[in-house]
Order: C-alpha cells, then sequence, then structure tokens
C-alpha cells in the first residue's frame, strides 16, 4: 500500500474525486514520513508538486474540500512516542509564494483585507527574516526559567522535548531579572552545515549509512528518546516569535519582538531587516537566493511579516496560516530522476571517480545528466543502485550529487553497485590504498590519466593556453599527437591541417598560444607538472626560493620540507615525482623546447654558516620552527634534532626541550637567546657574550 500511496505522480485520467483522494493519501503519508519519522522519501519539490496539484483541484472543484484536507491542517499528529503539549496559541505553518507573481497576489490580498478593515490608507511595513530549515519549535519560560520546549505537531498539539531541548547550548535555562512572568519563544531549531558534514563524515569512515540534509537529521537529531544523543549532535537555534506572553513589554512591532529577544538573551538571526514594503522585498528575496549558500546554515526561502503588530491582529489567520506573513520559496535544489547507470572516470593523478548517469532533470537552475559520487564508501553509504529512482541536488556552483534512493521506488531484486576491479580506460587492475578512500588507477600511461595531466598542463592556473582545452587534447591524443605534455611543444601547423575545425586562423592562434606559454613563471609550470598534492601556493614558494627548475629537481626531501608553505607531503611527493625517469625525460622535453625554468630570483644569502651546526627548541618569537630551520639552511648550515658534541651552538626559545637543554649545559655548547641566533645569522658569529665567546671555530 505505501509504495502505491508514495508514489503518486501525473495526473491521470482518473476522476477528479479520486484524484483528490489519491493526492491527500499520497500527502498525509509523507507528511508522516517528514514529520513523525523525519526520513522523507521524496525531495520537497516533489511534495510540493503534490501539494500544488491538491490546491488547484480544490480551488476548481469548491465541492470536493474537506475540513481536513491536508491543505487545511498543519503538519501531522504528533508521535505518540512523546507526551502531547496542547499549544495554548496554536503554531501554525506560513502560505508560500514560489514567483514573483505569487508576492505581488499576496500583497494584493494584504491591501484587500486592510480595506475591508478600513485600513487602506496605511502604507505596510514588513520585516522580511531568512527562512531556515529546520525545525519549528516552542520554549516556554515560567519564572525566567525554562520549564517546556514543544515542537509544532499538528498546530496544536505538540511534541514534549523538554530533555533534549535543555540540550542545546545557546537554549537560554534561566532568562535575566524582569524576564515576563510567562514567556513563550518561537523559533527554529537547525543544524550548522559544517555539523552535518562532520556526522556524515563520520558515518562514511563507520561504514554506515549517510545522512540526507541537515533540516531532516535536525529534526532526527532533537526527536530522540535518549537526550544524550541530541546533546552530541550540536543543534543551534534562532528566535523569531512570541506564543503566549504574560506579564511581559507592550510591543508595537514585529521588529521590536527581535530586540527584546535578544535581551532575554536568545539568539537572533543578523539578517532580520525591516523593509519599506512588497516593492523592496522581491529584490531582498532574490538577493538571498543568490546568497543563501553564503550562509553557515541552511534556508530555503525567505519570510516577509508584517511589521505592525496591531495590523496582524486585524489581518489574523487562516485555517493553516498567518494572513500577514508569507514564505517566499527558493527554487528547489533537489528533485528525483532515474540512475540510468554508474560508471567510473579517471582523473589525471589516476583517482578513479565514481558517478551517475542520469535521466536529464533540470535542477537547480540547469539540466543536469551526470553527478558524482565521490568513491566507493559514498556509493556504498548512499546505497544507490543503477535503476534506483535518485534525489539529485544541485547547490549554488557545487557540482551535482546524487543525495540518495527513494526506496519506496526501487524495483524488487535490484542488485547493489560493484566498484570495477580494472580501469575501464586501459584496463589495469585498480588499486585503493591502504586508509585512502580512493581508488586509483596506478598505470602512469593510461590514456585517460595522461589526456587529464595534459589538460591540466594547458589550464588557466598552470600554462594557459587558450584553445587546448578538454576536447582537443582528447582529440590529439587520440590521433597520437600527444603522449605527454612536453609534446605540446612538438605540435606543427602540418599536423593540425585538415582535420575538422581546424582552419588556418585557428591553427595559428593556437600555435601562438602554445608558444607564449614557454615564458609562463616557474610557479605555472610546476602546477602544471601534476605532482600530487603540490598546488599554486607551495609551488609559488618552492619557485622563489629554489629560482630555478634544476635546483628544485636537485633538493633533498627535508631541504623542501623546511620551506614555508611546503611540508613533508608535499616535499615527498615532489621528490617522488621528480626521481621517475620518465618524468626527467618530460622536463628535459620541455628544456629543449625552450619552455621556461627559471624563477624569480630567490634573495641571494650569505653562505656564512656553512659548516656550522645549530639546533633549534622552544618557541621564538620571530621564526616559526620550519622559518628558523629554513634560516640556518639557506646560509648552508645545518640544523639537526639532538644536540651532540658537534653542535656550534643551541638557540633556545620559551619553553625548551628540556633535554636538548641539559645535554648542551653538559656538553658545554653555546647557548643563544633570539637575539643571538639574529646575530648569528647576520654575521656567522656568536654574539660577543655567548658562553665560548669570539669567533666560531669552523
Ligand atoms: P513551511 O516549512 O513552508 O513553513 C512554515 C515553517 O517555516 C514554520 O513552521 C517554521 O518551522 C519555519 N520557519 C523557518 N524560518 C522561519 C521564520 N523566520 N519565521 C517563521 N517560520 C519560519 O511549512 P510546513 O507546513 O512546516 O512544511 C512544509 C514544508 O515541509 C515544505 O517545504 C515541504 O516541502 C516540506 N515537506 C516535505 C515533505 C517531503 O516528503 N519531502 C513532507 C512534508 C513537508
Amino acid at each position: 500500500m505505501s509504495q502505491a500511496v508514495g508514489s503518486v505522480r501525473a495526473v491521470t485520467d482518473v476522476e477528479p474525486a479520486e484524484r483528490v483522494e489519491q493526492l491527500r493519501a499520497a500527502i498525509r503519508h509523507h507528511n508522516r514520513l517528514y514529520y513523525e519519522l523525519d526520513t522523507p522519501e521524496i525531495p520537497d519539490a516533489d511534495y510540493d508538486a503534490l501539494v500544488r496539484e491538491l490546491q488547484q483541484l480544490e480551488e476548481q472543484f469548491p465541492e470536493l474540500i474537506t475540513p481536513d484536507s491536508p491543505t487545511r491542517t498543519v503538519g501531522a499528529a504528533p508521535s505518540t512516542a512523546f507526551a502531547p503539549v496542547v499549544h495554548r496559541v496554536p503554531m501554525m505553518s506560513l502560505d508560500n509564494a514560489f514567483t514573483s507573481d505569487e508576492l505581488v497576489a499576496w500583497g494584493g490580498r494584504l491591501a484587500r483585507r486592510l480595506g475591508e478593515l478600513g485600513e487602506s490608507e496605511r502604507s505596510v511595513g514588513l520585516v522580511a527574516e531568512l527562512k531556515i530549515d529546520g525545525l519549528a519549535m516552542s520554549l516556554r519560560y515560567e519564572g525566567g526559567r525554562l520549564v517546556q520546549a514543544a515542537t509544532r505537531g499538528d498546530g496544536r498539539t505538540g511534541e514534549d522535548v523538554t530533555a533534549n531541548v535543555r540540550t542545546i547550548s545557546v537554549v537560554p535555562h534561566q532568562l535575566p531579572a524582569g524576564a515576563p512572568q510567562v514567556l513563550e519563544v518561537r523559533g527554529e531549531i537547525y543544524m550548522p552545515i559544517a555539523v552535518f558534514e562532520a556526522l556524515n563524515r563520520a558515518q562514511v569512515e563507520a561504514g554506515q549509512r549517510v545522512y540526507a540534509n541537515p533540516r531532516n537529521t535536525a529534526a532526527g537529531s532533537l526527536r530522540q528518546k535518549d537526550p544524550s544523543i541530541t546533546a552530541s549532535r550540536e543543534l543551534a537555534f534562532w528566535s523569531y516569535q512570541l506564543g503566549e506572553v504574560v506579564g511581559g513589554p507592550t510591543l508595537a512591532s514585529h521588529h521590536e519582538t527581535f530586540d527584546f529577544l535578544a535581551s532575554m538573551g536568545f539568539p537572533v538571526n543578523p539578517e532580520v531587516k525591516l523593509l519599506g514594503g512588497l516593492d523592496d522585498a522581491y529584490a531582498h528575496c532574490m538577493h538571498w537566493q543568490e546568497h543563501r549558500h553564503d550562509l553557515a546554515y541552511e534556508i530555503d526561502g525567505v519570510v516577509l511579516k508584517v511589521d505592525d503588530l496591531a495590523l496582524q491582529r486585524e489581518l489574523g489567520f487562516t485555517s493553516k496560516a498567518p494572513r500577514w506573513a508569507i514564505a517566499y520559496k527558493f527554487p528547489p535544489e533537489e528533485r528525483t530522476t532515474k540512475l540510468l547507470d554508474i560508471m567510473v572516470s579517471i582523473g589525471r593523478t589516476g583517482r578513479a571517480t565514481p558517478f551517475g548517469r542520469l535521466e536529464p532533470v533540470f535542477v537547480g537552475g540547469s539540466t543536469v545528466g551526470v553527478a558524482t559520487l565521490h568513491n566507493q564508501d559514498q556509493v556504498k553509504a548512499k546505497d544507490v543502485r543503477p535503476g534506483d529512482v535518485v534525489i539529485v541536488r544541485k547547490a549554488g556552483d557545487v557540482i551535482p550529487e546524487i543525495v540518495g534512493p527513494v526506496l519506496a521506488e526501487r524495483p524488487e531484486g535490484l542488485p547493489e553497485w560493484e566498484f570495477p576491479t580494472h580501469c575501464p580506460v586501459c584496463g589495469h587492475q585498480l588499486v585503493r590504498p591502504e586508509g585512502e578512500a580512493d581508488h586509483r588507477c596506478p598505470n602512469i600511461s593510461c590514456p585517460a590519466r595522461v589526456a587529464g595531466a595534459i589538460e591540466h598542463f594547458a589550464s588557466r592556473g598552470a600554462m594557459d593556453i587558450e584553445g587546448l582545452g578538454e576536447q582537443r587534447v582528447q582529440l590529439f591524443c587520440s590521433m597520437g599527437l600527444l603522449h605527454d605534455v612536453a609534446d605540446i611543444y612538438s605540435l606543427r601547423a602540418e599536423q593540425l591541417r585538415g582535420i575538422e575545425g581546424f582552419g588556418e586562423v585557428s591553427i595559428n592562434n593556437l600555435l601562438s598560444a602554445i608558444e607564449a606559454s614557454k615564458g609562463r613563471p616557474l610557479a605555472n609550470l610546476l602546477v602544471g607538472l601534476n605532482v600530487r598534492h603540490l598546488g599554486p601556493a607551495a609551488s609559488s614558494a618552492l619557485a622563489s626560493h629554489f629560482g630555478h627548475l634544476d635546483r628544485i629537481v636537485a633538493a633533498s626531501q627535508d631541504d623542501l620540507a623546511a620551506i614555508e608553505g611546503v611540508g613533508p607531503t608535499i616535499a615527498s611527493a615532489v621528490r617522488e615525482w621528480f626521481s621517475d625517469p620518465s618524468n626527467r625525460a618530460v622536463v628535459e622535453k620541455l628544456r629543449q623546447a625552450g619552455v621556461n625554468l627559471q624563477g624569480p630570483a630567490a634573495p641571494e644569502l650569505p653562505q656564512n654558516l656553512t659548516g656550522l651546526s645549530v639546533v633549534v627548541t622552544g618557541t621564538l618569537e620571530g621564526f616559526t620552527r620550519d622559518e628558523a630551520e629554513a634560516a640556518i639552511k639557506g646560509r648552508g648550515g645545518k640544523s639537526p634534532g639532538s644536540v651532540s658534541k658537534k653542535t656550534t651552538a643551541v638557540v633556545v626559545g620559551a619553553d625548551p626541550g628540556a633535554s636538548k637543554l641539559t645535554k648542551a649545559t653538559d656538553l658545554g655548547v653555546p647557548i643563544l637567546d633570539e637575539a643571538g641566533f639574529v646575530h648569528l645569522l647576520d654575521t656567522g658569529e656568536l654574539p660577543p657574550a655567548a658562553d665560548t665567546g669570539g669567533p666560531v671555530a669552523r
């Protein structure tokens, strides 16, 4: 039964009365999953479409309206797992607008109603608030103490979740002196995105199913029998409304409510804004539609509320929502579609990334046909299988991803997907190194790796060769013109003539762009060489420190690691890359082609510490440990990790290592403070006041 109910889809040729019943059954089914079980099986956009269809049918056939229709009721009945709480002031829903026309229509309804009330002359100020994607909460304080926290439930009766809410650190347990005798505060409990992401990382590591989104995870975390689980989830709260108040201040406007809430110690969202009227509202909604991903928590719209509380009272409520407020809802970022297949792509470092091939779906502002699945553990944690109906998410500029399957629509016996054992491009066995999440194709000649590496070399952040993008690189590779990045510089006009799309102009443009790239800075070349972990910042650091590619090739791992911004992981990857004879051959080909290997002139340091060994211990003010060691090594000295008879001096900062200090004293090794160290760096001599005095014996 639940399958049939859950999967109700497009309008068929059924009678309106029957369709209305189908829709109501489906909506109630999804309400139960969403509000009671916190495990919705379809995205909000699909649910909203069902509600819209029902609304339209009820408008068209008013005789089909019933008072218990989901279009006229709030949420779902409270779960019996919690004690019931009767709301003294009902907790309503909000009417929605999805377009500017619908906002204008709401403005029209407001104006008409105010006209009927004899208020049409007053201009209506609006407060705009973010529509936080969490769950509504009522917090009741008596005598300044938190006595009850309740969910919205069906708007009249909610669930008692007091013990759980007490674990949320930002919810005050005790209000300041002067708090009203009874104060009911309403707001939204939510899960910050960073908390949600950390939780899911832990789920993947534990081989467990990932949570679908912060909203349902917040609701599931809050509606727990065991409050210690809630406590571990770092939920947060924004207050936005008052419920029952006895003995409180007389407030005239909604925006004053926020000042009052803040004075009582409740978190108030900093983006609440008082607008002149509806004219400003749409621009404000558009602003947040564009910037919704700049926030540390999820929002699904903007709520507009009439500011004047007297007007709010006059406007009143429908059976479901206040007339004085409207929620402008952003276009959906989640939709369902069919997962046609799961495939694996091989990147430039050999990384094998599974991705889903989808029946194209319009989501988050564009049509999506493929979506990433990241790695094997993610596919497992999401339990998606080719043939599933899946939820696809495209949020802002983020690449589209598959959130999870709609289990209710899974065909029986659908097999699990297995990660391929061999590279789909070159057939080499894939490896998954111990402790790593990714599979890799270890074959450095794998055509997918080669093409990916060449594309990267030519890309904007590296050698920036205009006209040498993904498709051309793949074409040239398949024609046997390119085998490695250096082959780019051997491309000749006669090889390109006759290829579709290559006239004399585009051949000249491409060859000029290739020629121009020879003079790019060394840091760009380093980025382009496709060394694992080596990004632009570390490439710049290497280029300016060593000043020439040959010096980087010759540098030891320790020398590389000592450079600020490089560190041991990158140093080891750089060493490994340059130790490979085939990579060295590529460097030679680049040199022959006349590619610039010279960096910005590194400041020449005097080699005044040659033959000296200086140990550093403790924290210095003017140098990090890496910088101190680099300063010694850059001047030809050594900086070992322990003190011996051969040590020239020990530089001692705050909180030095006791063993180094004792050993230095025992062996009579000179001890320098930071000023003495600077003197040594500048002159190559121990300062006159150092224990041994006089010039240093070499
Ligand atoms: P709503 O979410 O559209 O609006 C009302 C709610 O907004 C309030 O109860 C409150 O929790 C919240 N809110 C956030 N910020 C607010 C603010 N500043 N001021 C006032 N309220 C604020 O309405 P609803 O009836 O709670 O639920 C409908 C929503 O739930 C829709 O988005 C719907 O798609 C989703 N839903 C989805 C499913 C599903 O199966 N996917 C099922 C049921 C409901």
